[in-house]
């Protein structure tokens, strides 16, 4: 170099995009402002892929999606306090969820933050975070940016995976330093997740344990869809005839018709299996806490899992599995002997028989077709244009939408529906959505309750800016749970009143994207085939029977009861 030319210099935005790079992240999800535009705008100039919504819960839960998808953190960009706020909802629900994923935000002056000085979106988002993610960093000199950017993608995907707050000051994006320097302080990181191997006792105390029982279960969690290890699942499914049970997220894993699924006996399943094996599974909320009666009181446990802690959570685990679950599952296959594990054909009869009878009843409930329309209905009609494509991502959320979706439309792809998860949230749909489409280019079909839908709605303006190709269809019946209460009181909406007969349709065409609105089964299926056949974005307002649905869906239990509102 010439001795008297001037030096080279960079920057913190310069450095963040540079590091980021280094690390193969190709797309960040955001919404730009006081201090990061011009980040999200060097990014893309520098080739990365940016997404911007409007608002920042949904591109957060964009990220976290591409995080599922792709087993690399995804990364949403905000600005300081509200819209950090904002992403901090996303960030929680991927970390409950187990989504990797960095939400990168700017914040406001340190040393008046610090003073409470009264700053321009003064707050202290480091402490703010702390309790809603995996882990909190803050990036405080820009020669630490390398640092504090390798630091995060590590967190967020190694071990059990979550979100990671990376907190970058104003001035640290500002700063200018030596761009020679400044290349020396970045690193591309070595092996992010590693694999966790088991140990060869703790394997062969499951293997015992499985050879041993007589009603052997598997339930697939969408750990295990996301561990991606596909082919190992399906070669220890396949080889010791153990029924599975499918989490709503591990659907397609394994195809829905595949002869082993006890979906359709799920719940003689669970309350007969003497040993169940947990691939990914929590044992929360939504697999009742492995309590009676739902479960076999004297069922015992094997739970592969990548978090020590999980075990014993909320039943003792007989056989625990710690490590990642190709490395266990590997391990199992080749620890157990030919035909050691082996479920008995009489309860894999049992199961069968039971699952038998259940289609026959679902298939006599598919086949009314009552007017207005009803959930059943639409839906049936969903499932069947989308069984044809099975490259489709289907996003689910809702109430009635929700359940009624998860039972009626099979997959049978491995992580190809995304949904509620872990919490049962509504708002995830139009950022998962965004996700699913941008990361996979494969068309998205979104199955939301009205309501659900309102949480994201103004995304339509997102899809439809990048052209996006993703189906938005409405289970539309004008209400929260269902659009027919009445307010006791006096005539104005009852609480889980919505706009009856809302257009969403039209609204989608005031974004220039393709409306439909579907008042039977059979419109449904036509609108629906042509909009995956168009490619392009496109919204089914289904027009449903504002007294179809139940109050909370599946889970009105959960309601506390006191004594009766009105009635
Ligand atoms: P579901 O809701 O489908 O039952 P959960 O989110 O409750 O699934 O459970 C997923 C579990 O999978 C979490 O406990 C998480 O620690 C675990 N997990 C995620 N990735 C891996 C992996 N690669 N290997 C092992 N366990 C994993
Ligand atoms: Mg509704």
């Amino acid at each position: 170099a010439n001795a008297d030319a001037p030096a080279e210099l960079t920057d913190g935005y310069h450095l963040v995009v540079d590091a980021l790079k280094m690390n193969d992240v190709d797309t960040i999800y955001g919404v730009v402002g006081i201090p990061i535009t011009d980040l999200a705008r060097l990014a893309q100039a520098q080739g990365i892929r940016y997404v911007g919504f409007r608002h920042e819960s949904n591109a957060g839960h964009a990220a976290a999606a591409a995080g599922y998808l792709t087993k690399k953190a995804g990364i949403c960009l905000t600005v300081s306090a509200p819209g950090f706020l904002n992403g901090l909802v996303a960030l929680a629900n991927a970390t409950t969820n187990c989504f990797p994923m960095v939400q990168i935000s700017g914040s406001s002056e340190r040393h008046l933050v610090d003073l409470k000085q009264g700053d321009y979106e003064e707050m202290d988002q480091l402490a703010a975070a702390q309790p809603f993610c995996k882990a909190a960093y803050r990036i405080s000199r820009v020669e630490d940016i390398g640092r504090g950017i390798a630091r995060a993608l590590r967190t967020a995907v190694s071990g059990r995976p979550g979100g990671v707050y990376l907190d970058i000051p104003a001035a640290v994006l500002g700063s200018i330093m030596d761009a020679e320097e400044g290349a020396k302080t970045l690193s591309r990181l070595v092996d992010p997740a590693p694999r966790q191997l088991p140990a060869p006792e703790s394997v062969d105390r499951a293997i015992e344990l499985l050879a041993g029982a007589q009603r052997p279960l598997i339930v697939l969690g969408k750990g295990a869809a996301y561990a991606q290890a596909d082919a190992q699942i399906r070669e220890f499914v396949e080889s010791t005839g153990i029924p599975y049970v499918p989490m709503s997220m591990a659907k397609g894993l394994l195809p829905d018709d595949h002869p082993q699924s006890a979906a359709t006996a799920r719940s003689l399943a669970l309350k007969k299996a003497d040993v169940v094996m947990l691939v990914g599974a929590r044992l929360n909320w939504l697999l009742n806490h492995g309590e009676a009666p739902q479960w076999n009181p004297d069922a015992k446990f094997v739970q592969i899992d990548i978090e020590a802690k999980e075990m014993d959570s909320n039943q003792p685990i007989a056989a625990p599995l710690v490590g990642d679950i190709e490395s266990v599952v590997e391990a199992l296959i080749e620890r157990s002997k030919p035909g050691q594990i082996a479920a008995p054909a009489a309860w894999r009869e049992e199961l069968g028989a039971r699952s038998a009878q259940n289609v026959a009843k679902m298939a006599e409930r598919l086949k009314a077709d009552p007017h207005p329309m009803q959930f059943m209905g639409a839906l049936k009609a969903v499932r069947d244009v989308i069984r044809e494509r099975p490259e489709v991502y289907l996003v689910n959320e809702g109430a009635n939408a929700l359940d009624i979706a998860r039972n009626v439309i099979d997959m049978h792809v491995p992580r190809h529906r995304l949904d509620s998860g872990t919490w049962g949230v509504m708002g995830i749909g139009m950022g998962y959505a965004i996700a699913a489409a941008v990361e996979s280019g494969q068309p998205v079909v979104a199955v939301e309750g009205d309501s659900a839908f309102g949480f994201s709605g103004m995304e339509i303006e997102t899809i439809c800016r990048y052209k996006l190709p993703v189906v938005t269809v409405i289970m539309n019946n004008g209400g929260v749970y269902r659009g027919d209460d009445v307010n006791l009181y006096d005539d104005a909406p009852s609480p889980t009143t919505l706009m009856s007969a809302a257009r969403h349709d039209v609204m989608f065409e005031a974004f220039g994207g393709k409306g439909y609105r579907a008042t039977t089964p059979a419109e449904v299926t036509a609108a629906l085939t042509e909009a995956l056949a168009s490619g392009g974005p496109a919204l089914i307002d289904c027009v449903i029977d504002p007294s179809a649905g139940t109050e909370s869906g599946h889970i009105a239990h959960l309601n506390p009861k006191g004594i009766t509102v009105g009635n």
